[in-house]
């Protein structure tokens, strides 16, 4: 099987609490295009579809946790006082934040991102890995994350933060 790669977009905001940027201590907003390489797990024949007929799946709910969950959410860290102030004001929004262990950097989002489709992509046994996640933050800024430079197995988040489970959610509230 070849390689396949698919992009989405999506609206988001957040704010860097820690990072030593007081620009980016106020809620601010990015349109952002998150672009996902998967690799296949059996090399490429000729049959009679000659396809990967699991990169659709593989497609279809990666896109749909984007364009339902994480479209238009706000990134916190877990300390940030802000989470407390919806919690008791506006706890109708929580489902819309998006939590992270330390700041919500663009690098940290990449590899939430990257935890996250591996799970679908585990939890569907589809005969794929994810090689690489690029988010365009800006046109002339770029993240990516590839499994040279990111082991999942490794990467000190707990394991039972939201990344790890093939399920809808952006946060553990
Ligand atoms: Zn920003």
């Amino acid at each position: 099987m070849a390689a396949l790669e698919f992009t989405r977009r999506y609206a988001m905001a957040h704010r860097l609490l820690a990072t030593q940027s007081p620009k980016c201590a106020i809620p601010h907003g990015h349109n952002e295009f998150v672009t996902v390489r998967l690799d296949p797990i059996t090399t490429f024949k000729f049959t009679d579809t000659n396809s990967a007929a699991p990169f659709e799946l593989a497609k279809k709910r990666w896109h749909q946790w984007i364009d339902d969950h994480v479209d238009h959410a706000l990134h916190l860290g877990e300390s940030d006082p802000l989470i407390g102030y919806f919690r008791e004001n506006e706890p109708a929004l929580l489902k819309q934040i998006m939590t992270f262990q330390g700041d919500p950097t663009t690098e940290a989002l990449a590899a939430c991102f990257f935890l996250k489709l591996s799970a679908f992509i585990a939890d569907d046994k589809l005969p794929f890995t994810v090689r690489e996640v690029r988010i365009e933050e800006t046109p002339t800024n770029t993240v990516i994350i590839t499994r040279e430079t990111f082991d999942p197995a490794t990467n000190g988040l707990r394991p039972s933060a939201w990344p790890h489970r093939a399920d809808m959610s952006i946060n553990d509230f």
